[in-house]
């Protein structure tokens, strides 16, 4: 039985073995990864937490003591992870949502150049999938706007924009994530990254005042590791997909999560996958062309349009489905052939329901993000997927456009 994994990065015996070899060199090994992040992204500092919206959280605490305490609203983008809304709620802020483009997923920017930003304190970015969005304007309108722009590139790490930067470096500061399902990973993690001093000493001293990783759950996180580097091959994932317990691949909104340090026991692994960060991500766009390349034309599909002259790394393959019918059926057929297909998030930010009394909606009717979260199908790029998965794949979408 094969099933394929949405996404994931293979760890290998390589990465098991530098693993193991810089378990009793953890600090030593954290700021060998700092300082290697640093250099291939020319930012001058890095900071890591328990995870992405862990950092995403202090980051927006230490962006607070560097503003005027009327700015307190985070500009968040229609569609995008739902860690970002909790970090917010989280920080002590509030929410303002605009709506994107549903062909770029990026901002629409006519929409967010009319934006009231009397009261905001930073935008946020989102470079779903790997595309990064349209970051030098993005750049500019916070410079105009006197707001900080916070670079999420949990997504995109790898990825360039137009100007051939980064993303993650755009703005005061970025984030990348070390979760299981983005482009390297030790389990969690996450890591803000900044070419601002002034930033850096907030930072500095926030990080040293959280609690740093409880030892039971990076030991759990150890066995965690074994596993997913045991059973993420498409012969055995089956098996962890199998445990109702297991929970892969469901998004729930929740701010219920620690605030703390990061777990140094798996830095080995984030630093060994690191190092692959180029041979990662060319197979990912590989395999993303080979989709673009072999997809059918039809009235029904759209492809998502990354900025010209960017280098997206595909994190996975998006593309929208404007037939609701057809993409239920799509979805329902390579799910039950375990083909790593995935709806993606199922909602808007403002159809969150935890959010229903936090957001200021007015009469705005946020169809780029709705619509997305209704069309989008995302596809699997990562290195276990083969061309007979993918011709699988194509097969499918060809039969029920057709
Ligand atoms: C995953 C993700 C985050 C949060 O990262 P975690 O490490 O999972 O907490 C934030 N923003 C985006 C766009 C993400 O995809």
């Amino acid at each position: 039985m094969r099933k394929l994994a949405p996404s994931g990065t293979p760890i290998s015996q390589r990465d098991l073995f530098l693993w193991a070899r810089s378990l009793f060199s953890r600090q030593t090994t954290l700021n060998r990864l700092a300082a290697e992040i640093s250099k291939s992204f020319e930012i001058d500092q890095c900071f890591f937490f328990s995870t992405g919206r862990a950092a995403m959280v202090v980051l927006l605490e230490s962006l607070t003591e560097m503003a005027p305490t009327t700015k307190s609203t985070v500009v968040i983008p229609s569609y995008t992870c739902y860690s970002v809304p909790s970090s917010i709620i989280k920080a002590g802020l509030q929410i303002n949502v605009c709506d994107i483009d549903e062909k770029t997923l990026d901002y629409d920017y006519d929409k967010l150049e009319q934006m009231d930003f009397s009261r905001v304190l930073a935008v946020v970015s989102s470079n779903l999938y790997g595309i990064p969005n349209d970051l030098d304007r993005l750049e500019r309108l916070s410079e105009e706007k006197d707001l900080f722009l916070l670079d999420d590139a949990a997504q995109s790490m790898g990825a360039l924009s137009q100007t051939k930067r980064p993303a993650g470096t755009y703005g005061i500061a970025g984030l990348y994530s070390l979760d299981k399902g983005k482009v390297i990973t030790s389990i969690n993690g996450g890591i803000i990254v900044t070419r601002s001093s002034k930033l850096g000493a907030i930072l500095q001293r926030k990080t040293r005042k959280i609690p740093p990783a409880p030892i039971p759950w990076c030991l759990v996180e150890i066995l965690k590791m074994a596993i997913y580097s045991g059973f993420l091959s498409p012969r055995r994932y089956w098996i962890p997909a199998a445990l109702p317990f297991v929970k892969l691949g469901i998004t729930e909104y929740t701010t219920d999560y620690p605030v703390s340090g990061y777990n140094t026991m798996l830095v080995g692994i984030a630093l060994s996958l690191f190092r692959q960060l180029e041979a990662i991500n060319d197979k990912s766009i590989a395999n993303a062309a080979y989709y673009q390349e072999n997809l059918p034309s039809s009235e029904h599909l759209r492809l998502i349009q990354p900025p010209p002259m960017s280098k997206p790394i595909y994190l996975r393959y998006p593309l929208r489905i404007t037939d609701n019918m057809r993409r239920k059926t799509i979805l329902a057929l390579l799910e039950k052939s375990g083909l790593g297909a995935s709806g993606s998030y199922p909602g808007a930010i403002v159809d969150i329901y935890q959010l229903r009394d936090r957001l200021e909606i007015d009469g705005r009717d946020f169809r780029g993000g709705r619509r997305i979260a209704e069309q989008i199908v995302t596809l699997p790029t990562h290195a276990l997927v083969e061309k007979l998965d993918q011709d699988r794949i194509l097969n499918c979408i060809a039969k029920v456009l057709g």
